[in-house]
């Protein structure tokens, strides 16, 4: 078994947007570290501000605040200041694959274009070897698709052909921004099943960012919380299920479906959240959770918890536990 070591490190991230509502605090300060080889399942709500952690750390934003650190290199920059390497390492997997992929380009040219716009290819032959092969590993048949154009693909095989684009380079790091959420049911299954393979084979970081909890008890090997900008709860998957602390993670976790008894039993008993996800221009003071919480004290209303661990490898940001 190969050695897991760090591979990415993203400390006191925050990615703040000035709009004419006011200064919209999407990324509010984040931590947390993947491993080579790793799933670390980033989760939350819509609003939660995961998406844009995962552009902050791809370069389509830069970070307001923090460092983002890349096998030791620091990358808080945009992408095009990036060194070449590196950019060809780090590969992003878009959630909505129709808008994603060019229309006017044939499949053979979309998954060859960062073959080409890296280098990695000498003549036009080498260049769409190389694309049926990205092809086929996310088992799409090359000969029949590699002229065609996005229009005359279904959603799953769209998808499937943003996936063979970002690890055609042969990357070691692959975001993948709510990759099934926008396919049919039936297709997602193939999707997941297909990126699991391919992060076995090719011995992949993810970052997987989803509001699926469901789907990360079963391919995450680390999975945080986030809530409105902030990350609330991280731990080991297993402990992540056995052992949910945050209310937050407790209210999610309750309202998810469950197949098993052993699942049932693990399942927390019923958290009834109040209201809506606050807005990132009007965050609540101290605990940003509070005008949700079922459990709030008043220290929760003015100070901010602190993220602590609270046993080997569990963190988690909440006046409940452990406050000093
Ligand atoms: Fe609830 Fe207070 Fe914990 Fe926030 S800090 S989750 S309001 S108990």
């Amino acid at each position: 078994m190969k050695e897991m070591v760090n591979l990415l490190w993203v400390e006191n991230l925050k990615k703040h947007f000035k709009t004419s509502y006011g200064i919209v605090k999407a990324v509010d300060g984040i931590d947390f570290t993947i491993k080579s080889g790793e799933i670390f399942g980033l989760v939350g709500e819509s609003g939660s501000g995961k998406s844009t952690a995962g552009h902050v750390i791809v370069g389509i934003y830069t970070p307001t605040v923090g460092r983002i650190l890349f096998k030791d290199q620091d990358i808080s920059v945009p992408a095009i200041k990036r060194p070449k390497r590196l950019k060809r390492e780090i590969q992003m997997v878009f959630q909505d694959p129709a808008s994603s992929l060019n229309p006017k380009k044939t499949i053979k040219d979309i998954v060859g274009l960062p073959l080409k716009v890296h280098g990695l290819v000498n003549s036009k032959e080498e260049l769409e070897e190389k694309a049926a092969k990205a092809l086929e590993m996310v088992e799409l048949p090359p000969e029949e698709l590699m002229y065609r154009h996005p229009a005359d693909l279904g959603g799953g095989e769209k998808q499937a052909v943003s996936i063979a684009r970002a690890i055609s380079t042969n990357p070691s790091f692959v975001i993948l921004d709510e990759p099934t959420s926008a396919l049919d049911v039936s297709i997602q299954a193939k999707i997941i099943k297909a990126l699991m393979k391919i992060q076995k084979d090719l011995n992949l970081s993810y970052l997987f960012i989803t509001h699926d909890l469901s789907l990360m008890r079963n391919v995450a090997s680390m999975v945080a919380i986030m809530y409105l900008g902030k990350i609330y709860e991280q731990a080991p998957t297993g402990m992540f299920f056995y052992n949910p602390l945050h209310p937050y993670t407790k209210m999610l976790l309750s309202s998810i479906p469950v197949l098993t008894d052993e699942e049932n039993k693990m399942k927390p008993k019923k958290v009834a959240p109040k209201g809506e996800i606050p807005s990132a221009v009007n965050i609540p003071p101290g605990c940003r959770f509070h005008t949700r919480c079922p459990f709030t004290m008043d220290i929760c209303k003015v100070k901010e918890p602190n993220f602590v661990m609270v046993e080997p490898g569990h963190h988690v940001a909440c006046h409940l536990y452990n406050q000093k």
